[in-house]
């Protein structure tokens, strides 16, 4: 049933537009949060202060009022597909299905191409702080086009299809998870690009797969220089060494599923797993849209 309503949203581009840019079923956690509170107070207010019929026919011409821009905004700028520019969807069901898989052959840990079975020996020599990483998708050709776009050039509404494709493979996969928690952006950096993108993918996930999401447990608390420009995996290593922190205990004992777009050496899902396990988390695996090889 799962694959089924996975494929589904995979498939239904309208389901695609709602999605489109920062409206609120895709913006920050805060502000899903506070437009849920929002909500709730104007409803509470109205119902204090207008008679039952007015706060209906409100509501509606709020929704007619919501799809009219909708549909201007759709006429105005059409969803394009990322990989072959068709005014289809974001992401095409052709496209979608034609992106690179991360296929086995891989270690059993960090999912980098391996030949031999069990552990590669860079995870024999030193074991990340995650139980096991894994990936769909190979970061390349369409797939790189999707996470470029998603991350910097403001296409926040692929993280919808992003998310449907998580879905079907997290289902695959049977990795057991009670909690997703996303890598989390220095907050200077999320709130110049107006989102975390990997806070999208767990909330788009959670919703399909019904798993809670988690997105304020870890802390990035130094804004540490992007790992696409640090070259070796040392280098990397040290970028993020001792850059997050968690807040709170409301992870404590639970099986905990970190959520980012792109895995390179592994080295931030390893910090923000190692600080995940010290702050009690019974498991950390950790799933990312796509992986470097
Ligand atoms: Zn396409
Ligand atoms: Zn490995």
């Amino acid at each position: 049933m799962l694959l089924t309503s996975s494929l589904a949203s995979i498939s239904h581009p309208d389901g695609w537009r709602t999605s489109r840019g920062l409206n609120p079923q895709t913006a920050g956690a805060a502000g899903q949060s506070r437009m849920r509170g929002s909500g709730d107070y104007r409803r509470r207010c109205q119902s204090d202060i207008l008679p039952p019929d007015t706060s209906h026919r409100i509501t509606t011409m709020v929704s007619v009022l919501k799809k009219a821009g909708r549909a201007a905004l759709d006429m105005l700028f059409p969803p394009r597909c990322v990989g072959c520019g068709s005014f289809e969807a974001f992401l095409c069901r052709r496209c979608g299905e034609g992106l690179p898989p991360a296929t086995p052959p891989r270690c059993a840990v960090c999912w980098r191409p391996y030949k031999g079975s069990g552990l590669c020996p860079k995870c024999r020599r030193q074991r990340p702080a995650f139980t096991g990483l894994r990936s769909p998708y190979v970061f390349r050709d369409t797939v790189r086009e999707l996470v470029h776009a998603l991350k910097y050039d403001h296409q926040a509404a692929l993280a919808t299809p992003a998310a449907s494709l998580l879905s079907r493979y997290l289902e695959e996969e049977n990795i057991g998870a009670d909690i997703l928690i996303p890598v989390p952006l220095y907050p200077r950096r999320e709130r110049a690009r107006g989102y975390n993108q990997s806070a999208l993918l767990a909330r788009g996930l959670g919703r399909l797969v019904g798993l809670p999401v988690e997105d304020r447990a870890l802390i990035r608390e130094r804004n540490t220089p992007s790992q696409a420009e640090r070259a070796s995996a040392e280098e990397r290593r040290l970028n993020v060494e001792g850059a997050f922190r968690h807040r709170g205990e409301g992870f404590s004992g639970q099986r905990v599923l970190l959520i980012d777009d792109v895995a390179t050496t592994g080295a931030t899902l390893d910090a923000c797993a190692r600080v995940l396990r010290e702050g009690g988390a019974a498991s950390v695996w950790a799933l990312t849209f796509a992986r470097e090889d």
